[in-house]
């Protein structure tokens, strides 16, 4: 079946965006592709629609498309959102019951599902290899393939066996997808994957939205900020909405409340909010009640409102990449939109000090390590503050024990429950962890990244050139 005809009868939605038509077309061509679109763009679409359309076309069998995908709970809502449409999902992964999970791998065996989801972990697993043997994989669809990047803060090491799995299904097609990636990172991903850049058609709009003005505007303290923020608001929502960006919620308060002091009604959206009182403000904001947020990174998931009239940074962010996405949410109606830096070079301390607290050196990772494994008693009875005591000898003042205990996690060798329940070391370190030639290579790409921030407010060029020379895209007029 045509793919416009899936997209309106089972998606219910007109016409495909940006992209989406052509890349839909390149994968059901039996290419592969590499897809980058800001998030909420639409990428599901790019695999879904083309699951839906191989499954209807085969006649002697039911074919498969395997979606990789690193968030459990993301995958959940996904899978929930294809069943509402009707369409034959499922995930399976560690969130499942022994039995649930039987079912689930019995019904794969069968030939049921047009897509299943599943976690990298999934593919070490003897009986989920059994069960997919006995299905043709039509399409691997790789979704936040930002992952197989050791460099950026969402690395999965499971992510780097893909050209692995990728052979164990017998080469499928594959899409990549991810909202920002590097020229750098692009490559590591055709790599990962056991391809080259020949085979995998790179799929990048930019951001050459005429409509969009891209500016930055020096400022000395907060005073500047809060006008040049207070005139946003009254002059330029426009009956539309718009975002205020900051790297801490302690900043994001005080601005808060200087703000309404001055009258200006707005609400604040941050990760120490409860989970339903994140999800009002969001519905707030997208229902059009709520039209100014003040926010940090954590505002952004879902956020795809077409009438952003302006997205503000009141500090400098981290990475252009990230820059990149949290104004990628301004214009998508096509009417003029501002996306306005206010660069404070102060606020580079900000940074300096992230920067910090997510690279610990070698010897801090083998000091939480060996500390864990010689205290696991201590640990369970009293909990993080016994850790921190023990390392700083009183409350931790940086980020680093955060870092230490995430990546530990993430290469397997910590098991902490969800919200930091227990601390039990389950293997030995991972040598990455405490390989110190690696861990500087990371600490200067990170402070690469900030420099590239400084460069760009800084730059007295076209600011849309900077950014696509720096994504490896065409550069081209607007
Ligand atoms: P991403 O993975 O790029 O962040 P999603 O695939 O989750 O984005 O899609 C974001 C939202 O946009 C979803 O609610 C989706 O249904 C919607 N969407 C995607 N494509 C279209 C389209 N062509 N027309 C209207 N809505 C769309
Ligand atoms: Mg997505």
């Amino acid at each position: 079946m045509d793919p416009k005809v899936i997209l309106q009868r089972t998606f219910g939605y007109d016409d495909f965006r940006g992209q989406q038509a052509t890349v839909i077309d390149h994968v059901l061509n039996g290419r592969h592709a590499l897809v980058i679109m800001p998030t909420g763009m639409g990428k599901s679409l790019c695999y879904q629609v083309p699951a839906i359309a191989l499954r209807e076309a085969a006649v002697e069998d039911s074919p498969l498309t395997l979606v990789v995908s690193p968030l459990i709970a993301l995958m959940k809502d996904q899978v929930e959102a294809l069943l509402e449409k009707g369409i034959d999902a499922a995930f399976i992964n560690s969130s499942l019951t022994r039995e649930e999970r039987e079912a689930r791998y019995q019904a794969v065996a069968n030939g049921q599902f047009a897509l299943l989801y599943v976690t990298p972990e999934r593919f070490c697993k003897p009986e989920f290899l059994d069960v997919i043997a006995r299905r043709r994989i039509v399409l691997l669809a790789v979704d936040e393939a930002h992952c197989v990047s050791e460099w950026g803060h969402d690395f999965r090491p499971d992510y780097t066996r893909l050209d692995e799995f990728r052979k164990l299904l017998g080469n499928p097609t594959t899409i990549a997808l991810t909202a920002t990636a590097t020229p750098e990172v692009q490559d590591d991903i055709v790599q990962q994957l056991g391809l080259t850049s020949e085979e995998m058609k790179l799929f990048h709009q930019g951001i050459y939205r005429p409509n969009l003005r891209l500016t930055v505007e020096q400022v000395w303290g907060d005073d500047e900020k809060i006008a040049r923020i207070a005139q946003a608001a009254e002059h330029q929502l426009a009956g539309g909405s718009g975002i205020v960006y900051f790297t801490l919620i302690k900043v994001l308060t005080s601005f808060s409340e200087r703000l309404r002091a001055n009258g200006i009604d707005h609400v604040c959206y941050h990760g120490d909010l409860q989970r339903d009182e994140r999800r009002r403000l969001q519905e707030s904001f997208m229902g059009g009640r709520a039209p100014l947020v003040l926010a940090t990174n954590a505002f952004g998931m879902g956020i795809d409102k077409p009438d952003i009239r302006f997205v503000i940074h009141a500090d400098v962010p981290g990475s252009l990449e990230s820059y990149y996405q949290e104004i990628g949410r301004a214009g998508r109606d096509g009417q003029p939109s501002e996306c306005v830096l206010l660069y404070d070079e102060h606020d580079l301390n900000t940074q300096m000090q992230f920067i910090a607290g997510s690279n610990p050196n070698a010897e801090f990772y083998q000091r939480v390590y060996d500390l864990l494994v010689r205290n696991s008693e201590q640990t369970a009875a009293f909990g993080i503050e016994w850790v921190e005591q023990k390392l700083y000898g009183r409350k931790a003042t940086d980020s680093r024990l955060d870092t230490v205990l995430g990546m530990l996690q993430r290469h397997g060798c910590l098991d902490r429950g969800p919200e930091n329940q227990r601390f039990d070391i389950v293997d030995e370190i991972a040598p990455a962890l405490v390989d110190p030639e690696r861990l500087e290579e990371k600490l200067q790409r990170d402070q690469r990244k900030l420099y590239t921030m400084v460069q760009y407010a800084k730059h007295e060029g076209d600011r849309k050139t900077f950014i696509h020379e720096y994504f490896g895209l065409p550069v081209k007029g607007t």
